[in-house]
């Protein structure tokens, strides 16, 4: 069955034939070659194709991602805009407060601290430029937040020593509504008809109203006066403050007892060397007695 495979050739002029004996190998060699040349084509075409598929999709990807980091720096960039009325509040609060201002160098901190460097070499000039004010704006959040921390931290602290502080200070009236008939200072006392000192006020209501005390404070002393006072309280209200009420008719306190301000500590009495029922009020500040009109509203006093 090896026959020749006969090509027959037309000339266009004459009548001239011509035979051409092809052997099968040839045939079958370029069938073999082109059926090669037509798999590796569409081979190669469609590995292209391939290619330029993902291509695009990275391309679109890398677009997207470039668009998503524009605006997460633009976010930050705001937030860091927006963390200036913070410092601005914190500046307020501390003043307020009387806590020194932080320093704006120190709430810049993170500027010029550690470089960001984006590794891939890949990367162009512009979005490393982008990258590198992310970092740094998320550094200097961070600091700035650490530090907003911190400031509320010490002014909360302060808030609750100022009020630990006013919750001790004598400030209100023991006997409100009470009428001032004797002052602080030097007099014409009304037993011995002498000058002397008056270190207290004298506050004048029925027997038995009740005192109440003016801060918290601890109980001091509760005993018979032999200089006068009577029956007198003291009590002790920390922060270099103490208070006095002589002339009790009774005493519901005795040394030791915690009290805290509005409290009733005893009723108002005559006792001691007295003509009526009042309440001498005095108070110390570090051991020197000073005017407690100071330390009083004067609107709960009646004043002739
Ligand atoms: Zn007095």
């Amino acid at each position: 069955m090896r026959h020749p495979i006969e090509i027959i050739l037309v000339a266009k002029r004459g009548n001239f034939l011509r035979n051409i004996r092809v052997p099968l190998y040839v045939i079958v060699a370029v069938l073999v070659g082109f059926t090669l040349v037509t798999i590796t084509s569409l081979t190669l075409f469609i590995f292209n194709a391939q290619n330029s598929i993902t291509i695009s999709g990275a391309e679109r990807e890398n677009e997207q991602l470039l668009k998503t980091l524009d605006s997460l720096n633009s976010l930050l960039q705001n937030s860091q805009n927006n963390f200036d009325n913070h410092i601005v509040q914190d500046n307020r609060d501390r003043t307020y407060w009387q806590l020194a201002c932080i320093h704006p160098d120190i709430w810049s901190m993170g500027i010029g601290g550690k470089q960001y460097k984006p590794a891939s070499e890949y990367i162009s000039h512009e979005t490393q430029n982008m990258l590198v004010q992310i970092y740094e704006t998320l550094d200097v959040l961070k600091g700035q937040s650490y530090l907003k921390k911190n400031s509320m931290n010490e002014i909360q602290g302060k808030i609750e020593s100022n009020l630990r502080l006013w919750a001790h200070i004598p400030s209100t009236n023991p006997v409100p509504n009470s009428k001032l008939c004797s002052g602080f200072g030097y007099r014409v006392d009304p037993i011995k008809k002498t000058v002397r000192m008056h270190w207290g006020v004298d506050l004048s209501t029925p027997r038995g109203t009740p005192i109440h005390a003016p801060a918290d404070g601890v109980v001091s002393r509760t005993e018979w006066s032999k200089g006068g006072y009577g029956w007198v309280i003291d009590v002790d209200h920390g922060y270099g403050f103490e208070t006095r009420y002589a002339h009790c008719h009774t005493m519901l306190v005795k040394p030791g007892d915690i009290v805290k301000r509005g409290q009733i500590i005893g009723t108002v009495g005559s006792t001691g060397r007295s003509i009526a029922p009042h309440l001498h009020y005095e108070v110390h500040v570090s051991g020197i007695k000073v005017n407690p009109y100071y330390y009083i509203n004067s609107a709960t006093i009646i004043v002739d």
